[in-house]
């Protein structure tokens, strides 16, 4: 076992890590303010094309519906949190209050996604790496510590972002959206600290969102901890038992 430090100061004796990748390793806001505004931009168009009326308002609506607050994305908001379904629904809603019946909304919002996902066609660039945390990840590896990725993204979207920026083979495991129940659901935290061969109460996970970390609590994982560093806008988590601003604050003792 060893101690995890934040800031110094010991916070639980650890086997293993389990972290979450978008917004917590992986700087995600600039992808996803991108996404925004390629969806908002084509749901203007549409709108001009389709009802030949001024789009009046809809900018500002779509931007509150997304989670777009001044330039910055809300961590908390639909587009940071909600799978793509979930804000193909809400944008179909936005249409509805601009006099759209649920048909005509649904197949609009339908088509703005799928004119930005073509669009996209080329698989994306994985995101940059947030500050200081591969020479974090070295540390826990190297005091012995089992690391591994519980996330919603594609098995092969976490793939590429570990070997982009030339960490998989510090990670044991992942979890991703292929692998059933998948997360926040607290089964998904045990098969996987099962892959691990670890108990989840010797375990650290680490994430920025609170339905990270109440599957944590659930799950029965012994050091929950927020990850506040990854927005311009911090997420707010009341249920983390230490708040990590920053992965130069955390440490490690091998074997206490
Ligand atoms: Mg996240």
């Amino acid at each position: 076992m060893a101690q995890l430090l934040l800031k110094g100061h010991p916070i639980g004796a650890i086997d293993g890590v389990l972290f979450d990748k978008d917004g917590t390793l992986s700087l995600s806001e600039p992808h996803l303010l991108n996404l925004a505004e390629q969806r908002i931009k084509a749901a203007l168009e549409l709108w001009s094309a389709t009802r030949g009326t001024p789009a009046k308002d809809l900018r500002r609506i779509l931007s509150r519906a997304f989670g777009l607050e001044n330039g910055a994305l809300h961590p908390g908001g639909t587009l940071a949190v909600a799978a793509r379904q979930d804000n193909l629904t809400s944008t179909a809603t936005v249409f509805c209050l601009m006099g759209c019946s649920w048909p005509e909304g649904l197949a609009l919002a339908e088509r703005c996604f799928n004119d930005v996902d073509q669009q996209r066609t080329e698989r994306p660039k994985p995101s940059p790496l947030m500050e200081d945390a591969a020479s974090m990840l070295r540390k826990l590896h190297a005091g012995g510590v089992q690391l591994a990725v519980i996330s919603n993204d594609t098995r092969q979207g976490i793939q590429d972002f570990l070997d982009h920026h030339s960490l998989s083979n510090l990670f044991s495991s992942c979890w991703s959206a292929e692998d059933l129940p998948r997360k926040p659901d607290p089964q998904a935290v045990h098969h996987l600290c099962r892959r691990l061969n670890l108990a989840p109460e010797h375990c650290a996970l680490i994430g920025d969102a609170e339905t990270d970390l109440t599957m944590a609590h659930q799950a029965g994982i012994g050091c929950v901890i927020g990850y506040r560093g990854g927005w311009t806008l911090p997420p707010v988590l009341p249920t983390a038992a230490h708040q990590l601003n920053s992965w130069g604050d955390l440490d490690l003792v091998a074997n206490p």
